[in-house]
């Protein structure tokens, strides 16, 4: 797969959406370990949200645009809000006017997508936050080394799901949850959950595309 069209992008949110649909009760459950068990929710009604702008896809950076301010606006929480701020980082990572990307645009934009959510969270790798599941994602794509766009995102998926197991080891250090201390260890990180399935959905996606 050489270009990614606008048309492909949308796909891959609308089946990713699907993907976090079908996982809601377990990122639910999961939260519930150290939290309040609202996980499964919050990001089926952000993803839904984004799906949903998705559709009306112009060119990238419109369509970025759309659904970022979307999922921040019609929605609320730490998960919307790292979503959107994911969404106008991936805005800010494309040219004007652009409706394909070849290989290396979609890792420079993938790239800006988690430079903003940075500048949204202090959480790093081993904090067991959905960074843990990011960060290493993101880090895989830059690193690929394929012209192939479904290689580029299998090798997120890869990370990303590597990363997510990495949680189930660790102890809460962010937010809230740091107070479960212990409690938290032996359970997967709610968020890393779902951020993992996301990029694991646009792997599938990818590889049936041409
Ligand atoms: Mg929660």
């Amino acid at each position: 797969m050489e270009k990614l069209t606008i048309g492909q992008f949308a796909q891959m949110w609308i089946d990713a959406t699907a993907e976090v649909k079908s996982k809601a009760t377990l990122f639910s459950q999961l939260d519930a370990v150290i939290g309040d068990g609202d996980h499964g929710e919050a990001i089926v009604t952000a993803m839904n949200v984004i799906a949903e702008k998705s559709k009306a896809s112009v060119t990238f950076k419109e369509s970025l645009n759309d659904m970022a301010f979307a999922v921040m606006l019609e929605t609320s929480g730490s998960t919307s809000t790292l979503l959107g701020a994911f969404l106008l980082g991936l805005c800010d990572g494309v040219s004007p006017n652009v409706t394909e990307l070849n290989a290396n645009d979609v890792k420079v934009m993938f790239k800006s997508g988690l430079a903003s959510v940075e500048k949204n969270t202090e959480a790093k790798c081993g904090d067991k936050t959905m960074m843990d599941a990011l960060i290493p994602a993101i880090e895989s794509m830059s690193g690929c080394q394929s012209n192939d766009i479904a290689q580029i995102f299998k090798a997120g998926a890869t990370a990303a799901l590597e990363g997510a197991e990495k949680t189930i080891g660790m102890k809460a250090n962010f937010g809230r949850s740091r107070n479960f201390g212990d409690k938290s260890i032996g359970h997967k990180d709610s968020g890393a959950a779902s951020w993992s399935t996301i990029f694991e959905s646009f792997s599938k996606t990818t590889s049936i595309l041409k």
